[in-house]
């Protein structure tokens, strides 16, 4: 199976020459995975923020096998269907007041695309047409298609080969201010002034609220969006969150635009809206965007994937709306959150490690330089945890259901893996 895998089947981000191992997984189970040999693993990654209850869990497996045995897809085209009204009556409901337009699509990347043309059609509907750009911060990440890839950060965003392709947005720095930092309103001065002078040509901002992931896993002062949206409304300019990592409770508030009190105009949601069963995204509309879109030629709304509204998946993504309301998430994700604090705290005393950050259930060791990826994901294997560092990172965001022991058993092994690795960093100098 290895000998398959590794010449015949790309990874994420993966050489094709020299990939680096793969673990193979047989099953996963709770806050478990359990690999071919044997092993468990306890999981601090959610699977890149997915599985927000865990795996295997019987509510949505039963959500799946119903809906499997009713109708597993049929096109959205003409025809409508109880599972996705039922999603997007939740999504409406629990979002940011005054989104009340749902475009369901398949993966989060797509639903970044879909709100660019939302923002760019919206403008043009309105006669507008000069307003096609974007304009967004540094060190943001938004996905690996075209449109999305123009708004991820030139340098680190893992894109940078495709520059010359790519339509050339607006950026101004990364928000300076932290989480929870005393707010410094100069913080907001280039993105003003960027506003200011290219507004015509704007149509939209885009950010990921309060937590930038991919891009650096920053967390920023949730002063910063407030005063985006201000300034978004003082210049015309419709205002796009990538709620895509951080929806459904995990910085502690059920979306991170919550913490500044703000609706954005158009709003993306994917990974944990179906609890990690699988891949499903919405962007979500203020009705002032969805009827001005439709007000002038074209009239319609310009996209319509194939698997737009997919049954299976809206019916496992209400389950696991459902289920995450019926539970005590906030409590879960407050006890993770001060129990992070606690477990990586040691980090902090290790040389070559720059920073330990903690928000909500997403807990962030920064080292100096980058972690020798292969080593320490096999280290972490040795220690009976899945952690997959990036970069110069090491950083968890375990599913919720995650216990007390479970978690110890994680940050002990990533305050051994800083030290391990910030100790090579030492002795190469
Ligand atoms: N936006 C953000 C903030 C993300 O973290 C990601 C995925 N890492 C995406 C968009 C893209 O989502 P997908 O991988 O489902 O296309």
């Amino acid at each position: 199976m290895l000998d398959f895998d590794r010449g015949h089947i790309w990874h994420p981000y993966t050489s094709m020459r020299g990939p680096l191992p793969v673990y193979p997984v047989r099953s996963a189970s709770g806050c478990r995975l359990v690999l071919e040999d044997g092993r468990t693993l306890v999981d601090g990654m959610a699977s890149w923020w997915t599985a927000i209850h865990g795996y295997n869990h019987p509510e949505l497996n039963r959500a799946a096998a119903d809906q499997v045995n009713r109708m597993a897809h049929v096109m959205f085209g003409g025809i409508t269907h109880e599972p996705a009204v039922a999603l997007c009556r939740r999504l409406v409901d629990l979002s940011p007041p005054g989104l009340e337009r749902v475009f369901l699509c398949d993966s989060g990347s797509v639903s970044v695309e879909v709100a660019i043309k939302m923002a760019i059609q919206y403008w043009f509907a309105a006669g507008r047409t000069g307003k096609q750009r974007l304009l967004t911060v540094r060190n943001g990440y938004h996905g690996d298609t075209f449109g999305a890839m123009s708004v991820c950060d030139p340098v680190n965003g893992m894109h940078h080969m495709f520059a010359d392709t790519l339509t050339q947005q607006f950026f101004v720095p990364a928000p300076a201010c932290r989480f929870a930092d005393p707010w410094d309103a100069s913080d907001l001065d280039e993105m003003a002034a960027m506003l200011s002078a290219h507004h015509e040509e704007i149509a939209a901002v885009i950010l990921e609220p309060v937590v930038q992931g991919a891009g650096g896993m920053r967390f920023y002062s949730p002063e910063y969006l407030a005063g985006v949206r201000h300034l978004c409304d003082t210049h015309g300019v419709l205002l796009i969150c990538d709620e895509i990592a951080t929806g459904f409770g995990r910085t502690g508030k059920l979306f991170a635009c919550e913490h500044a009190g703000i609706t954005p105009d158009i709003m993306c949601v994917g990974k944990a809206l179906t609890g990690g069963y699988m891949t499903l995204a919405a962007t979500l509309a203020t009705a002032a965007v969805a009827e001005g879109i439709s007000a002038a030629d074209p009239g319609v709304f310009m996209h319509g994937p194939t698997f737009m509204g997919n049954p299976l998946a809206c019916a496992v993504a209400t389950a696991s709306i459902d289920l995450l309301l019926s539970g005590n998430w906030q409590a879960r994700v407050a006890a993770i959150e001060a129990q992070m604090k606690h477990g990586l705290a040691p980090c902090r005393e290790i040389p070559g490690v720059v920073d330990v950050r903690v928000l909500g259930a997403i807990g962030v060791v920064e080292l100096v330089q980058p972690v020798e990826m292969a080593a320490a994901q096999q280290r972490f294997v040795e220690m009976g945890v899945w952690v997959r560092p990036f970069g110069r990172l090491i950083y968890i965001m375990p599913p919720y259901i995650i216990t007390a022991e479970e978690l110890a058993t994680v940050t002990s092994a990533m305050v051994a893996v800083a030290g391990e690795e910030a100790g090579k960093e030492r002795s190469t100098g």
